[in-house]
């Protein structure tokens, strides 16, 4: 098994971020498994399944082989052969994401991925469920997390900046719906594993979270 941890937390508490600068400074490779989910999410979407539609989920996402490469340390996810970095990033895959991830053949489908490339590689994984169910024998966890107010105004300044119009009482509302979504499903639910470090990022910066998890991974590493 080569080095693996593990990053769990809600949506926007800033794992990606955190997670890949993390993951350059110490030379492990970052796996995004919110990615992956997006890829299927995109696959349903394109083939007209809708959220509710639980068992044409089960069905469909049988007929999306996602696999991952690295080009130049940066994750691409391919769906079927394609390159679909450019597609997966929109609110529409991540609200499907967010519904399709809470059926359990969705799950199985990326669980053996998501093991694959902790046991050939030193990664940082970050997700919902990695420390609870997918690396529960993980030697660094981390549940990252903000409150929801500083989660809401971070995805609405970076929706701004991108000369996006949006509205901050709606973006808080989203993240409420999938946190409560992504933290109550019956399978694989969104919780801090018991051996997992809290990191609260509501009051810090990137720089200062960053060295943070650092600390946390080399303490934990070293013993
Ligand atoms: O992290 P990101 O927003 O890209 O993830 C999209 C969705 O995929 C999440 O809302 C969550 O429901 C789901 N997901 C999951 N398990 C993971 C990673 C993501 O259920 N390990």
């Amino acid at each position: 098994m080569g080095m693996n941890v593990a990053i769990d937390g809600p949506a926007g508490a800033g794992k990606s971020t955190i997670a890949k600068e993390v993951a350059k400074e110490l030379g492990y490779i970052y796996v995004d498994t919110g990615a992956m989910y997006r890829a299927i999410a995109l696959y349903l979407i394109r083939n007209g399944v809708k959220a509710e539609e639980n068992e044409l989920i089960s069905e469909k996402c049988k007929e999306a082989d996602v696999t991952i490469e690295y080009v130049d340390g940066k994750q691409v996810v391919f769906l079927n052969g394609e390159d679909v970095n450019g597609f997966i990033r929109t609110e529409e895959v991540g609200s499907m994401a967010s519904s399709s991830s809470t059926n359990q053949d969705v799950r199985k489908r990326l669980l053996g991925l998501q093991r694959e490339l902790a046991e050939k590689n030193d990664v940082i994984m970050d997700g919902r469920d990695i420390g609870t169910n997918i690396l529960p024998n993980a030697q660094a966890k981390i549940y990252l997390t903000a409150s929801i107010e500083v989660r809401a105004k971070r995805r609405y300044d970076e929706l701004v900046a991108k000369g996006m119009e949006c509205d901050y009482e709606e973006i808080k509302k989203e993240i409420a719906i999938r946190d409560e979504r992504d933290m109550n499903r019956e399978i694989a639910p969104l919780r801090q594993a018991k051996d997992a470090v809290l990191l609260d990022s509501s009051e810090l910066s990137v720089e200062e979270v960053k060295e943070r998890m650092i600390q946390i991974i080399k303490s934990k590493i070293e013993k």
